[in-house]
């Protein structure tokens, strides 16, 4: 018998139907004999209908009110599972974040989660029920109603997941699991058993979108065994865990990351001396703007180039910044470019083998793909091209390094 925390998101409990499929789904791992305490988001859209009814009052809503009101979505849904759950006969109650007692700051619409009192629900779970939880909000010290952030429900999952000591979280969603990049792109990517949580985070924070980054985070920090899976599709998803088992058919890398989302910002001829990044960059940051790649190049005539990359959204206001400075600097000229793309490929097998840059470099040149920017981690090289290749350059890269499903599996 295992304690499992099941997530439902948006999707999943979108309509009464499907709610009624989950309640379904609850049902069967009980009888199995677990103990289930399941967490759900909102319906699907209703959490956007909430904040632009908001925003019809005010473009700026007040984050408590705010926080009051989206918090209703979820209300709504744990109620109605909890329904469901009693209507074929399975005993079960419902919880809002207030009320199990999820602790939060009270950095309102982006709360964090202190403390979660796991007592009731055990004592609810001991009474042979299922307990079902509203994902995405809290309380703070006050009483007052918190909410964790857009996606926050996978976060209130996996964090009743460690206060509960659970032996796993599962993550039902609208895929089957974590593939190898974007199925959408390479028809062939595939579905992977396992991936690290490193590499996870890798991949979500890359533009990978199938889990919160922060529910990732916490679940590697306290080691909570998290598995995505489909909600209405049997299969085993792709379980993240902690281990590295090093083995002959592990590939070297597990996936293909890749993201639109980023601008390049490049300041030419500034001067080649000390404290010339710090001047550049300084600013920039005081302006709230977030770097993400840096590259500086070698000087010649005493001057030098200096680019860096920045989320699209930011570059209208970096761009005015560098222009600024490169009048204060005597800097020749500022460009940007917003057609660019990032393509990235991570995987802890990286420690352990060399040449896995220069075997992406080559994958690359053979599609006549030019490379403006290079950055790399331990488990992970990115470049910067150009945006209209992208697609050609996942594709690539996913066949260079054997990510392709064999023929007749995948599509
Ligand atoms: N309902 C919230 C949202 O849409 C939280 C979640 O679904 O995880 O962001
Ligand atoms: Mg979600």
């Amino acid at each position: 018998m295992a304690l499992i925390v099941q997530k439902f998101g948006g999707t999943s409990v979108g309509s009464v139907e499907r709610i009624e499929q989950v309640a379904a789904k609850v049902k069967k791992f009980r009888d199995n004999g677990d103990d289930i305490v399941v967490v759900v988001s909102a319906m699907s859209g209703e959490t956007n209908r909430l904040i632009d009814l908001a925003k019809q009052i005010s473009e700026q809503p007040v984050a408590r009110e705010l926080d009051v009101m989206v918090s209703t979505g979820e209300q709504v849904t744990i109620a109605l599972l909890a329904m469901a759950l009693m209507k074929i006969g399975v005993p079960a109650v419902s919880y809002t974040g207030a009320q199990v007692r999820i602790l939060t700051d009270s950095a309102h619409t982006k709360a964090r989660i202190l403390q979660i009192d796991s007592q009731q629900i055990h004592k609810e779970l001991k009474a042979g029920r299922v307990v079902v939880v509203a994902g995405f909000q809290g309380v703070d010290e006050a009483g007052n109603i918190t909410t964790l952030g857009r996606g926050g429900s996978d976060t209130t999952g996996v964090a009743l997941a460690a206060a509960l000591k659970a032996d796993e979280c599962q993550i039902y969603t609208d895929v089957d699991g974590v593939y190898t990049t974007d199925p959408r792109v390479v028809a062939k990517a595939q579905r992977l058993d396992k991936i690290t949580f490193e590499e996870m985070l890798e991949m979500a924070s890359l533009g990978s979108k199938v889990l919160q980054i922060r529910a990732v985070e916490f679940a590697g920090k306290y080691s909570v065994p998290l598995r995505v899976l489909h909600s209405f599709q049997e299969g085993p998803g792709t379980l993240i865990t902690l281990d590295e088992e090093e083995s002959m058919e592990q590939p070297i890398i597990s996936g293909i990351a890749f993201n639109r989302d980023e601008a390049k910002l490049t300041i030419r001829g500034v001067p080649d001396t000390p404290g010339v990044a710090f001047k550049i960059l300084g600013p920039v940051s005081a302006a709230n703007v977030e770097v993400d790649m840096i590259v500086q190049n070698v000087a010649h005539d005493n001057t030098t180039d200096f680019t860096f990359t920045v989320h699209r959204n930011d570059y209208h206001n970096a761009l005015q910044v560098l222009e600024g400075i490169a009048r204060d600097m005597g800097a020749r000229e500022v460009i940007g470019d917003i057609d660019i793309a990032k393509v990235s490929i991570v995987g802890v097998g990286m420690r352990s083998h060399a040449g896995v840059a220069s075997r992406m470099f080559e994958a690359l040149a053979k599609e006549n793909i030019n490379i403006q920017m290079i950055s790399t981690s331990e488990i992970k090289v990115s470049v910067v091209i150009e945006e209209k290749y992208l697609e050609l350059a996942v594709r690539a890269l996913h066949t260079a390094f054997e990510l392709d499903a064999p023929a007749g599996k995948g599509e």
